[in-house]
């Protein structure tokens, strides 16, 4: 396993880093993987989701966020007037982790250069973090269940902070927490720009 991080090229995009992660052999993740899932979406997009890892279903697929967690996140957004199409959605680490746990330390470490250059090439107006491992992964934090609602800024980002949509799954009531935290995403972003939300998506 080569200890190599993967170079920013100088003409950079999200298809290079796409293909780059397709082959990725960087963390252990890869000898597990059927399909590494590099995320999809605009480069235009001003809105960036970013949750945990892919599940069963994405890595089946090689997309982010198709299975009961993607059917919750796809139906909350079109409620807050965001289309799915519209936005950049991935995860912190591109691979499924074995049986779907959290994502180790060095995985994290060893794919957050793709991270960081899909965020250097769309350059959203506001990062959605989805759930305690990408809050923790991108900021620091620690409880998401007590933060969640809440816009930070680091480094000239802004972050808006909310729980991952798999928690729905488990717990119904959460459904209705993460439809609230979207809707004020969504609200947070039209008055950001002083304009519709369709001028800027
Ligand atoms: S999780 Fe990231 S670093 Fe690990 S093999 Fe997959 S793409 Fe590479």
């Amino acid at each position: 396993m080569s200890d190599v991080p993967p170079e920013k090229p100088s003409e950079d995009s999200l298809e290079t880093v796409a293909a780059e992660v397709v082959g990725c052999p960087m963390c252990k993740l890869a000898r597990t993987r059927r399909n590494a899932v590099p995320g999809e979406g605009q480069l235009s997009a001003k809105i960036m989701f970013i949750g945990e890892a892919p599940g069963k279903n994405e890595d089946e697929k090689g997309r982010p966020f198709v299975g009961a967690a993607g059917r919750i996140l796809d139906d909350l957004l079109k409620k807050a007037g965001i289309e799915r199409s519209q936005v950049f959605i991935t995860n912190v680490v591109k691979c499924r982790p074995p049986d779907n746990r959290v994502p180790e330390e060095d995985e994290v470490a060893a794919c957050r250069a793709y991270l960081d250059r899909q965020i250097a090439l769309i350059r959203p107006k506001v990062i959605c973090v989805l759930g305690r491992t990408a809050y923790s992964s991108l900021l620091g934090g620690g409880s998401i269940t007590a933060n969640r609602g809440k816009i930070v800024e680091k480094s000239g980002q802004k972050y808006f902070l909310t729980i991952h949509p798999a928690a729905a799954i488990y717990r119904k009531s959460l459904t209705a927490v993460l439809e609230s935290d979207l809707k004020r995403l969504a609200q947070e972003v039209k008055e950001s720009e002083g304009t519709s939300m369709e001028d800027y998506l």
